[in-house]
This record gives C-alpha cells, structure tokens and sequence, in this order.
C-alpha cells in the first residue's frame, strides 16, 4: 500500500481528503499538531502528532512511514488575524513549509500537493483571475502562501521537486455521509456562522461591508464544494503520478456569490430565517474573488459535481445539525 502524507490531515480539508485518498487506494498518514485538528477526525489511517516547525519531527515521520508522496493542508489561514498578527503567519505557514519541503527532499519523496489560495492574486478590478493573474495578496495569509509557492518552484529547479499547486476559492460544504465536516476554534467563516446563528447557538451574523462596488454592496466569492476539491487533489497526485510534471490550478467553479446571495440561499435550503446585521468592512479583504480558469477541468478532468451553492449549504447544514465534534 502507498502511504501518503497528509499535514493537516485533522482539518476540515485534509480529512475530507484522507477519505478520498482512503477511497483511491492510498493509506493518507496524517501529521498534524492538533492545535485546530480534531482527534475525532482522523479516521482513514494513521496519526503523528506534531508541528512541522520541529525539524526531526518531520524527518522522524517521513523515515517511520515512507510516503509516495506529500499533500500539505497544514496551515493558519484566518484573513482578519492574519492583518493582526502577520509574523505568527510568515513563522507557522512559511517556516513549517520550509521545513516540510526540505524534510521530504531530504527523504527521496519528490511529488508534493500544495494548498495554495486565491487570496495570493489580491484585488484585480474586473479582471479575470487565471492561473496566469499576477499575485499581489493583500494579507499575510495570501503572501505567505505565495511565498510557500515560491519555494516549490526554488526546490523544484535543485532538487526535482514536482508539485501541483491548488490555488483554492471558497470552500464549503461537508461530506455528504456524515463523517467529516467543518467546524472551527474559533469560526470565521460566512456558512458555518450562518448556521450557527440560524440555529441560535451565536449571535446574528454580520455582514462585513455592504457598500462594495457589487450589484448588492457585499463581497462575491466563488464557493466550491470540500468534496470536489480533494477529488482535485487525488488527480493532482495521479498527474505527478504520470509525470506530467509542475503545474498550479485553481479550484473555484466560476459562479459568484454575493455575502446576500448566499444568505437567501440558506434560507431557502434551511426554510429558517437568517438572522443578521450589517456591519463595517473586514480589513483585508477583496471585493471580488471568482476563478476565471476551467484549466482543472481541461487538463485534470476535474468534474465537481456537488459546487451547487444549495448542495454546498444543504450538506453542510446536515453535518451542522448533526452536532460536529465534540469539544
Ligand atoms: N463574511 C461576512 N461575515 C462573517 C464572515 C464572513 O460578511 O461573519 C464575508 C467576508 O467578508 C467575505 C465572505 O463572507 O466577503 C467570505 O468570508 P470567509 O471568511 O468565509 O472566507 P474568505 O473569503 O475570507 O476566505
């Protein structure tokens, strides 16, 4: 059996995709510190507890389980934080992923998935954000994963380091069985808050910003669905598989949504009344962030299937309503 190496493996996103990993054959080894992972959903293969800014941990891990190859979710990525506390960022995602990525060169492991994001393209006006649209994040979050893109391409051109780089839009969404799903410490984002204030466990939501130049005055995102996005990275690892060498993809579908819109949708989907304010801007964030690419599509075969906003809301109110983990 093929061990691949999963950090962040307890996460919302990597534990979605140690199940698709687990369902394509592979054995997903997931290396986390635990500080957002959740124990409870580690549930495809083996654990390693640690923090990739510990060197000989990492070296420690990779000699015990020899993995094919590396899918690195690890990663700190609030927006708001990140304006606060930007070192606390460059230290975590940059320095760890240096490590992780000196670590496997150093054991012989050469195909490497990276979780990368459309917040590292910044604010683009009516521009169409490709793979090819420069990138000038507008945060910590996104310039240390710019960053952490830069150094794949250094190692790729020393040491043969092939890598796929995912340059994700807005996930959401749950695994439609039940097993994994999102859930936060602390929860930042715009569905799970909604859900959690539709049920009454928090507050009414605030809408951050309604005087955007959009057709509604809130930001527009392009949202996609958990499960299609770690399919994206299961082809991804058979294109390193194949040879076909370094490449980056965006995963959005297209379809933006304003914060409105997806507030009518989940209303509709839930038949419950969203309770919310208007509040100021969050700093740092875009106006409008929708993937211009159908690259995954065309060169992977990508075909999500369940980035329907009312299939994204729908499978995450059910894992919602279903308790999440407990703490
Ligand atoms: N948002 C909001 N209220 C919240 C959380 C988020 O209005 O309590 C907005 C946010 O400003 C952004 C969109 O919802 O326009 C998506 O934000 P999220 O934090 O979910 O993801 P991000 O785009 O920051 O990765």
């Amino acid at each position: 059996m093929q061990h691949v190496l999963v950090t962040g493996g307890a996460g919302y996103i990597g534990s979605h995709a140690c199940k698709a990993l687990k369902a394509a054959g592979y054995v997903p080894v997931t290396f986390d510190s635990f500080v957002t992972g959740w124990r409870q959903a580690v549930k495809y293969g083996p654990v390693e507890e640690g923090d990739l800014l510990d060197r000989a941990r990492v070296d420690e891990v990779f000699a015990t389980w020899k993995p094919v190859a590396v899918m690195h979710f690890a990663a700190i990525s609030l927006v708001g934080e990140a304006m606060k506390i930007p070192g606390k960022y460059w230290r975590n995602n940059v320095l760890g992923s240096l490590n992780l990525i000196e670590a496997a060169c150093a054991a012989g492991v050469k195909k490497f998935v990276f979780s990368s994001t459309c917040a590292t393209y910044g604010e683009h006006d009516n521009v169409v954000l490709d793979e090819s649209t420069p990138q000038e994040p507008l945060n910590a979050y996104g310039a240390s994963k710019r960053a952490i893109e830069d150094i794949l391409r250094d190692f790729a051109a020393s040491d043969g380091l092939e890598h796929v780089i995912f340059r994700y839009f807005n996930v959401a969404g749950a695994d439609p069985d039940g097993e994994v799903g999102e859930f936060h410490r602390p929860e930042t984002h715009l569905i799970p808050l909604m859900l959690d204030a539709i049920d009454g466990k928090r507050d009414a939501l605030t809408v951050f910003g309604t005087d955007y130049d959009t057709p509604d005055g809130t930001c527009i995102r392009d949202y996609v669905h958990v499960c299609d996005l770690v399919d994206a990275h299961v082809l991804g690892l058979k294109w390193l598989e194949e040879g076909k060498g370094n490449r980056v993809f965006n995963l959005g579908t297209g379809d933006g949504f304003s914060v409105r819109e997806v507030i009518d949708q989940s209303r509709v989907v839930t038949n419950r009344e969203v309770p919310y304010n208007e509040g100021p801007r969050r700093a740092g964030d875009a106006v409008k962030l929708v993937s211009g690419s159908t690259r995954a599509e065309e060169e992977l075969g990508w075909r999500p299937t369940r980035s329907k906003m009312q299939t994204m809301i729908a499978d995450a109110w059910r894992w919602h309503q279903a308790g999440h983990y407990d703490e």
